[in-house]
């Protein structure tokens, strides 16, 4: 199924010689459609950019052992978190390219102030079909409203457990009640596409797949069960703690029955199965079934740096470029050649490792707070 996307924008890029449309309509709130039509921008695997991550903030209200476990941060400088409306003019730019998708991330998103101001602006831009959301849903229900108002088109709200006790031990918040009334409060609003993602590690939350999937069906959301990524922040990851696809696969069939594939053509990272009883659900295999030939994500950090690939070492520094006042055809020059070069397989490349461990020590994760999770936005 990747193949095939794979294939057909290699083919769409050939046929049209390529990466174009830099900087064409590149100013925030362009024409609706203006580059409609336009050729993908592909990188030296063939893979288009199509979708945008946007970490809005390095700061979290919780600690989950998996991504924040550590004591102290060193933060993002906050006057070099970009502003909304240099955020937009930024996407603005990449929709130029061919991005019609963005995820407002963290951080935890909604600590940054009056985000559906981001949404609204984002929104002008015709040429995003989509502007979602990736949360740990504290401040979810207070804020959906403004959210939704603005535009928001869909809530992914991670959920890793049931229980209010193993929450707090996960999270070292007391604030479990606080993200199921979140999630309820998507539910009665009925916006569609609720997902709920849930990393799943040995020996923490293992037990709870079967319990996670009666609760999506109960609140209309589709359940994805996330294998533990050695990713920066990660420094208590050990192979060990990783429950693979193919093991949740077999868990969840011997107690709900045969489960069956989903076909899709959609680039996104899960694959999706269907249960007898009609429950469908989502998981994303990156640690031990990568999904790195379809990727066409690009993540751009709270500061401005555009990182091509989860697992990247090195970023792109956008923000100077931005504040220095160049404009869209030159930002739009900046991504497209850093696209162009793209031939990042970073999660493939972490499988291939005979011994594996945390891809980063805590002094390295200290000295570059880039590196983290939550910096990347997930
Ligand atoms: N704070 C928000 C949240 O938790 O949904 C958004 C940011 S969080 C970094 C984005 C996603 O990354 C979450 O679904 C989280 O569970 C996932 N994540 C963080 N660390 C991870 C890890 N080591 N392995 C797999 N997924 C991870
Ligand atoms: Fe947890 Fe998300 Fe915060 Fe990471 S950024 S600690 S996953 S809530």
């Amino acid at each position: 199924m990747g193949r095939c996307a794979l294939e057909r924008g290699a083919r769409t890029g050939q046929e049209s010689g390529m990466a174009q449309a830099a900087g064409s309509g590149a100013a925030a709130g362009g024409a609706p459609g203006a580059d409609a039509g336009r050729a993908a921008l592909l990188d030296r695997l063939g893979r288009p950019l199509r979708s945008l991550r946007i970490s809005v903030t390095d700061r979290c209200n919780l600690r989950c052992a998996y991504c924040m476990p550590e004591e102290a941060y060193t933060w993002l400088p906050r006057e070099e978190l970009l502003t909304f409306e240099e955020v937009a003019r930024l996407v603005s730019v990449f929709t130029s390219l061919g991005v019609d998708r963005v995820r407002l991330t963290g951080g935890e998103p909604l600590l940054r102030q009056d985000l559906p101001e981001l949404v609204r602006l984002l929104r002008r831009d015709a040429r995003l079909t989509e502007v979602a959301l990736t949360t740990n849903g504290v401040l979810l229900e207070e804020q959906l409203p403004g959210l939704l108002e603005a535009g928001l088109s869909r809530v992914t709200v991670s959920l890793d457990t049931l229980r209010p006790e193993r929450f707090h031990a996960l999270t070292r918040r007391n604030v479990h009640g606080r993200v199921l009334e979140g999630i309820a409060a998507v539910a009665r609003a009925g916006l569609p596409g609720l997902k709920l993602d849930c990393v799943v590690v040995r020996g923490t939350n293992d037990d709870e797949l079967d319990a996670l999937l009666a609760f999506g069906q109960q609140v209309r959301a589709e359940v994805r069960f996330i294998e533990y990524m050695d990713v920066g922040g990660a420094t208590r990851w050990a192979p060990g703690a990783v429950v693979s696809r193919a093991e949740m696969l077999e868990r969840i069939g011997a107690h709900s029955g045969p489960i069956t594939p989903v076909p899709t053509q959609s680039s996104a990272p899960a694959e999706r199965f269907v249960l007898p009883d009609g429950t469908t659900f989502g998981i994303i295999a990156s640690t031990t079934a990568p999904f790195c030939a379809r990727c066409d994500r690009a993540r751009l950090t709270a500061d401005g740096t555009l990182f091509l690939c989860l697992y990247a070492r090195q970023g792109v520094p956008l923000r100077e470029a931005l504040r220095s006042g160049a404009g869209p055809d030159v930002l739009a020059r900046l991504v497209s050649s850093a696209w162009h070069r793209r031939d990042a397989r970073g999660a493939e490349e972490r499988l291939a490792l005979i011994e594996r461990q945390p891809l980063a020590r805590r002094e390295e994760l200290r000295e570059d707070p880039r590196l983290e999770m939550h910096t990347r936005g997930g």
